[in-house]
């Protein structure tokens, strides 16, 4: 991991506290914030607190982060009683619309969700 990628990355800044964020949900391992730019009445993103770029980039080292960040993903949503349906979501690269390249999972949720999703 370059140490430059993470000084630069959009959410390891939200990590040290640099850029504000609205917490959801924290622990040892992962944060959950929500996103500034929502698409559903519930659009949370989670993060692992170590940096990684996204699913394509990912080792079987991360494969415990990747398992956490989608139970918190799950906690929110039955904290949010939105369990009658819910989304998590992973862009991986750009033609998927992924714009942060630290690994998250969009928690979306509170309304009905069409699918195929676009
Ligand atoms: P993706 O397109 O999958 O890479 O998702 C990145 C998400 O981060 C988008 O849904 C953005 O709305 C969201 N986002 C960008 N900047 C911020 C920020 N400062 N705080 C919270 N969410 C953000
Ligand atoms: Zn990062």
């Amino acid at each position: 991991m370059m140490k430059d990628a993470r000084n630069n990355c959009l959410f390891c800044r939200i990590l040290r506290g640099e850029i504000p964020s609205r917490k959801v949900y924290e622990d040892d391992h992962v944060l959950a914030f929500e996103d500034i730019n929502p698409k559903a009445p519930t659009h949370v993103l989670v993060i692992p607190k170590r940096h990684f770029a996204g699913l394509k980039e990912a080792q079987a080292a991360d494969a415990e982060l990747i398992g956490r960040c989608h139970l918190a993903a799950a906690e929110i949503a039955r904290q949010r009683n939105i369990e009658k349906g819910y989304r998590t979501v992973l862009n991986v690269g750009p033609d998927s619309g992924q714009s942060v390249f630290h690994f998250h999972v969009h928690l979306l949720g509170g309304r009905r969700l069409s699918w195929p999703p676009g």
